[in-house]
C-alpha cells in the first residue's frame, strides 16, 4: 500500500536500521525503543494486522517466528530470554497498520503489560 508507513520502509522510501532480512519478512529497530533489544519484524507484504490472516498468508507467521529465533541469537537474548507480541487494533494498541510483531529483550520484561 503506497500510503502505509511500513510498506514505505519495505520500499526503502523511509530508512531504517535493518536487524534481518529475507525474501519474506523485514526486521528493523523500533524507532523508539522500549527495551535494549527491541526489533519490529514485519512480512514484506502489506497486511494489516492479525485480523487478516487466512489460509492464504498464514505462513509469514512461521517465517516472522523463524527470523524472531534468529534475530535473538544474533543479538545475543535467547539465553535470557525475550518477548515476541503484536497489538491489534485499538485496544490492542495498535498505531501502524501493517502486522508486526515486536521483539523485546535485554532486561527483565514485566508482565501484565500495561
Ligand atoms: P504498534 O504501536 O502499532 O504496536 O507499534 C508500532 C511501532 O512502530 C512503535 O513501537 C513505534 O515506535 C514504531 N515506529 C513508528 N514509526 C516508525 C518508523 O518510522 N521507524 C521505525 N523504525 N519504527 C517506527
Ligand atoms: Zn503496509
Amino acid at each position: 500500500m503506497a500510503e502505509c508507513l511500513f510498506c514505505k520502509i519495505v520500499n526503502g522510501d523511509i530508512p531504517c536500521n535493518i536487524v534481518y532480512q529475507d525474501e519474506n519478512v523485514l526486521a528493523f529497530r523500533d524507532i523508539n525503543p522500549v527495551a535494549p533489544v527491541h526489533v519490529l519484524i514485519i512480512p514484506k507484504r502489506h497486511i494489516q494486522s492479525v485480523r487478516d490472516l487466512n489460509d492464504e498468508n498464514i505462513n509469514v507467521v512461521t517465517h516472522i517466528f523463524n527470523a524472531a529465533n534468529i534475530i535473538a541469537k544474533e543479538l545475543g537474548i535467547d539465553e535470557t530470554g525475550f518477548r515476541v507480541v503484536t497489538n491489534i487494533g485499538e485496544d490492542g494498541g495498535q498505531t501502524v497498520l501493517h502486522l508486526h510483531y515486536h521483539l523485546l529483550g535485554g532486561r527483565n520484561l514485566q508482565w501484565p503489560p500495561g
